[in-house]
Formats: structure tokens, C-alpha cells, sequence
């Protein structure tokens, strides 16, 4: 059980009391507690064993009674309350636009409706023609999301969110150069998941701009009430919302569209305080006067505090520390003088090491790993000794070639056994410049089992980080019952490190946990473990990833020069040969 489960659960919960729509309140709280342990850096376990529950924000007494039943007997009485009345899988109906707590409950109490696949029968074989307060307009609505096969309910990548934002940005540019688009939402704070896109958008003629995007694209659209959000959806069921603004007053708006909510309803309450109205308009004063911003720096600097980067507003500590002044200085792409977890076809990626060494030079490196797979991971090539031997010496000759361009490491990814062994002996391994271990396989075995491999992992002598370290997959496969907190108090004793992957379906370490080994003491790395070259500029998303849970320069390894990144792997070397050699 991870925080991860327990917070879908409440969120499951929150969204069946709406639908039931008993008790708005308690929806709500549930929700708000979801997002409480979301927050959270620590297993909500040891919190409930020490008692410490009722100390999160939005948890009270009877939702606490209902988290300590789920830790300790892995059941939610209340949901099982409610699943009498009403089937859990109904929650899936407010995936689909254009259906909310009200609709799905309507459809359930009309037609006996619970699930996706009932609804699209019912729509297209007649047994729905109309409904008890559902217009026909949202009904043909209906018709239309649900008749796209490849219709998403899901979330999206951050890659692929950013990839569709550029193609909104190009139609702008192209057909409306005067009109003025800015990303805003959950992709601007660099989430790991994307659910809708948020866009600003300003300037002469917006209002038309707008329309001509909606007509020429053949997508639905509707107003969002009291909002003034036009929200447009297309043939796929992405959503996505626009906020048209001004020039003077795209500070507030941005900030207001940007999120999250959380963070936004804090600030709300700091404004609230002096007496003072923020919306996404701007500051509307007590005696009813509108004070606006062109930019969120003024904003935050009015309500007294200093500048928070987007991927910090979460409500996860970063308004205090704007009070303070002690937000982090977040690292940036430019610090950043290597990649350390790169594949070549020596093992299974299409990169040859010239084309390897070529392409980081173009990036501005000093020095690349490259970390090809072990010989156990038969699946991805992996590497016999003899081939490791040439491997090795390929990547000096690439070296003399390239003598004052670019470093390459002789790296290697091994695989961490059940026992928490690598594949090679340490007298193999100390022919290597950085060597990573990852898990594999076993991901689903007990807690205990996978904790104990990576604490015994760590004390090899030339294991310098662990790769990928939860093996979670977006959207695909959960993280992997691991319990973190042991490990990083060990990786504190053993100055192992912890990668930060920047693949886009993995972002792992997530910046909870990034949060949480920061506070024991653990530095890290980056590595984007490409498998082509076109992976290489993947980077970002791990730089994004690492900005999320609040690491400086400082924390990351691979800022360092090639010397300094060098004697540091040496010298975590030699401590662990004193402590476990
Ligand atoms: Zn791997
Ligand atoms: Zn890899």
C-alpha cells in the first residue's frame, strides 16, 4: 500500500459521495484529505502508527478513523457503505466531458447506467432518447465524445501535453501572430501527468482568434459558467481551456490558471486576510477598487511574498518559505554538464558511441555515462565480459578522437538480484567510471523483500546510484512497495545516490519521494537512460522532475565538473570499502 493507493481511494470516495450527493461536505473533506497525503513525503503508515494522522491538514477525526482501518485492515467501511447504494465503477462516467457528479448520478438512477461501455449502448442503440434533466444538446454531446474510438480519458504524458501545446501555439502564430498565447496549468508546473491544457490568451482580436480555432479544428466548445473559461474539446476528448485577458491584467490571470488549486486557495486566504479580493482579474480592494498585474512577480510581491516558480505551487510548504525567503533556488537545465545514464548499441539502443559523443558535445557537455545494460537483462542485449572488454576500449579510442570536446564514462546498468547481488564482481566492476543498479524484475514481490535488496545493494563498494529506483510506469504500472524511508537513512550511511530518470513514462525518483531523501541527506543524479539519440534533450523533463521537489544545484551530481564528479564517486567508493569491504 502506497500514499499513491490510499489518496485514489479517498478520491474515489469523494467523487461517490458527489454523486450520491448527500453530504457535499464530506466530498469535499475527502477530497481535501486525498490531497493531504498526496503532499506528504512520508508513509502514511508510520504516521498512523505514531498517531501523528490528525496533524495533516484536512484530516479530522472520523476521515482518520477511516485511513487507520485502511493501513491496518486494508478497507474503507464508508466506501463499503456507499457501494450498496451505488457501483464504485461509476466513477469512471466523470472521466467522459461533458459528465459531471449530477449526470452520472441521473444516468444511474434512470437507466441503471454505471460504466462506460452500458452508457455508449444505450446512446447509439436508442435505449437513451431523453432524460430527465439532461438536454438533448448535452446528450448529442454524448453521442459525439463517445463515438471517437481513440477517444482519451486519461491523462497525458507531460512530453505528449507539451508536444500538443506547441501545436496550439503554431496555429496561433500562424493564422492570429498578433494574438498572445501562454501556457498555463498543470503542464507549466511541470507535472508528471497532464490532464486538460490551460491557455492565456491576450491581445487584439482574441475573442475572434478563438473562434476562428474552434470552427477550423471542428471541435465541441462550451463556456464555463462564472469563469469566463471557454473550454474547447476535441475529437480525442483532450480538453482544453482558454482564458482571455489583458495585457494589464495577465499577472493574476496567469497565476490564477497556472494552479494548483491548492496553492491558488492559499493565496486567496493571504489577500483575504488584509481584507483584500484576489481572482483572476486581480486584487479588488476594500473599498471595491480593482488593483491589476501584468505580471505574477507584482502579484506575489503585493500579497508580501517573494516570487514562487511554477513547479513549486503545490501547497507543499513553498508559501512559507516565500514568506521566510528561504524557497529553494531551484537548479536549472544549464547547470546540468553531463547525462549520466545513456545506452549505446552495444547493448539496445541505436546509438553508436560517435554518435553519442557528437550529439552531447552539440549539447554543451562535458562528459557523458555511458551505462550499457549487464549481461543478466538478456531481454536488452545485455553484455558478456569479452563484449564489456571491447566496449571499453571502443569508448577510448572515441575518447582520444574526441580529446577537448567531450568525456565519455565507462558506465554500466546492473541488475539488482533477489539476494540484492549485481551481476559482475567487484574485481569486474572497478574497470568501471559510474556504475548504476537497477531493479528489474521482482518489482511485485513483499515490501520487505524489495527494501532489503536495495539496502544490500547499496553496500557494494562500487554501486554510486540506483537507477529508476520506484520502476513505476505512468499510467501503466505503480511503484513498486518499497520502503523508502529505510533506504534513504541507509543511503545516507552508504552516499549512495539516487537517480533522478528523466524519461518521460518514468520521472522517477517522483518529487515526493525526491523531498523525502533530501531531507535524510542523499544527493542525486540525472540520467534520461536514452536509447537513441534522439532521448538525449529528454533531460529537461528530469531537471522539470528535480525542480518539483525543491533540489539547488548542490544536490545534483552530474553539476559538477568532470574532476569534482570524479572524486566524489571515488571518495563515496572508499567510505563503503571502510564500512562493508
Ligand atoms: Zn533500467
Ligand atoms: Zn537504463
Amino acid at each position: 500500500m502506497t500514499n499513491e493507493e490510499l489518496a485514489k481511494k479517498l478520491e474515489t470516495l469523494s467523487e461517490l459521495l458527489e454523486i450520491t450527493g448527500e453530504n457535499p461536505f464530506k466530498a469535499k473533506a475527502y477530497l481535501k484529505a486525498a490531497q493531504s497525503i498526496r503532499a506528504i513525503p512520508e508513509d502514511i503508515r508510520s504516521l498512523v502508527r505514531k498517531g501523528e494522522l490528525e496533524a495533516l491538514p484536512g484530516i479530522g477525526k472520523s476521515i482518520s478513523q477511516q485511513i487507520q482501518k485502511y493501513v491496518e485492515e486494508g478497507r474503507l467501511p464508508l466506501l463499503e457503505e456507499i457501494q450498496k447504494k451505488i457501483p464504485i465503477e461509476i466513477v469512471e462516467l466523470l472521466k467522459i466531458p461533458h459528465i459531471g457528479p449530477k449526470t452520472a448520478k441521473i444516468l444511474f438512477d434512470q437507466f441503471g447506467i454505471s460504466n462506460i461501455s452500458d452508457l455508449k449502448e444505450a446512446l447509439f442503440t436508442g435505449k437513451i432518447k431523453e432524460a430527465r434533466g439532461i438536454s438533448s444538446k448535452t446528450l448529442s454531446k454524448l453521442r459525439a465524445a463517445l463515438s471517437n474510438k481513440e477517444l482519451s480519458y486519461e491523462r497525458m504524458l507531460l512530453n505528449e501535453a507539451e508536444e500538443l501545446s506547441y501545436r496550439i501555439r503554431e496555429f496561433f502564430g500562424k493564422y492570429h501572430p498578433e494574438v498572445n498565447l501562454m501556457i498555463a496549468g498543470s503542464l507549466r508546473r511541470g507535472k508528471e501527468t497532464v490532464g486538460d491544457l490551460d491557455f492565456l490568451i491576450f491581445g487584439a482580436d482574441s475573442g475572434k482568434a478563438l473562434s476562428h480555432f474552434i470552427k477550423r479544428t471542428g471541435n465541441t466548445s462550451s463556456v464555463v459558467e462564472g469563469e469566463e473559461i471557454t473550454r474547447v474539446i476535441d475529437d480525442k476528448g483532450v480538453q482544453f481551456d482558454f482564458l482571455i485577458t489583458t495585457e494589464e491584467k495577465k499577472g493574476a490571470a496567469l497565476l490564477h490558471l497556472t494552479g494548483s488549486k491548492e496553492h491558488n486557495i492559499r493565496l486567496r486566504q493571504i489577500a483575504k486576510s488584509s481584507g483584500n479580493r484576489l481572482t483572476h482579474e486581480g486584487i479588488f480592494l476594500k473599498n471595491g477598487k480593482l488593483l491589476t498585474f501584468s505580471s505574477e512577480e507584482e502579484l506575489y510581491e503585493f500579497l508580501g511574498l517573494h516570487y514562487i516558480p511554477p513547479e513549486l505551487r503545490e501547497d507543499w510548504g513553498e508559501i512559507e518559505a516565500a514568506k521566510n525567503g528561504t524557497l529553494p533556488k531551484l537548479l536549472c537545465s544549464k547547470d546540468i554538464k553531463g547525462d549520466l545514464h545513456i545506452h549505446s548499441d552495444w547493448s539496445d539502443s541505436s546509438a553508436s558511441l560517435e554518435d553519442l559523443a557528437y550529439i552531447a558535445e552539440h549539447m554543451g557537455y562535458e562528459y557523458i555515462s555511458v551505462t550499457d545494460h549487464a549481461k543478466r537483462l538478456m531481454v536488452a542485449r545485455g553484455l558478456t565480459l569479452e563484449q564489456l572488454k571491447a566496449r571499453n576500449e571502443a569508448i577510448d579510442e572515441i575518447n582520444e578522437k574526441y580529446a577537448g570536446k567531450i568525456v565519455l564514462l565507462k558506465g554500466i546498468e546492473l541488475n539488482i538480484d533477489k539476494d540484492g547481488q549485481v551481476d559482475y564482481e567487484e574485481s569486474v566492476l572497478k574497470e568501471f567510471d559510474f556504475c548504476i543498479a537497477s531493479l528489474h524484475w521482482g518489482l511485485s514481490s513483499d515490501r520487505d523483500k524489495i527494501t532489503e535488496r536495495l539496502i544490500k545493494v547499496m553496500q557494494n563498494p562500487y554501486v554510486d546510484a540506483i537507477g529508476h529506483p520506484t520502476t513505476r510506469l505512468l499510467l501503466k504500472r505503480p511503484e513498486a512497495d518499497i520502503d523508502f524511508e529505510r533506504v534513504f537513512e541507509e543511503a545516507a550511511k552508504t552516499g549512495t545516490l539516487f537517480e533522478i530518470n528523466s524519461f518521460p513514462d518514468r520521472l522517477d525518483l517522483p518529487p515526493r519521494l525526491i523531498r523525502l531523501a533530501k531531507r535524510y541527506g542523499v544527493k542525486f543524479i540525472i540520467g534520461t537512460d536514452s536509447h537513441s539519440v534522439s532521448h538525449l534533450p529528454l533531460i529537461k523533463y528530469g531537471v522539470t522532475t528535480a525542480r518539483r521537489g525543491w533540489l539547488e544545484k548542490s544536490d545534483i551530481l552530474n553539476t559538477f565538473s568532470l574532476n569534482e564528479l570524479k572524486d566524489e564517486i571515488k571518495k563515496r567508493r572508499i567510505e563503503r570499502m571502510k564500512r562493508y569491504g
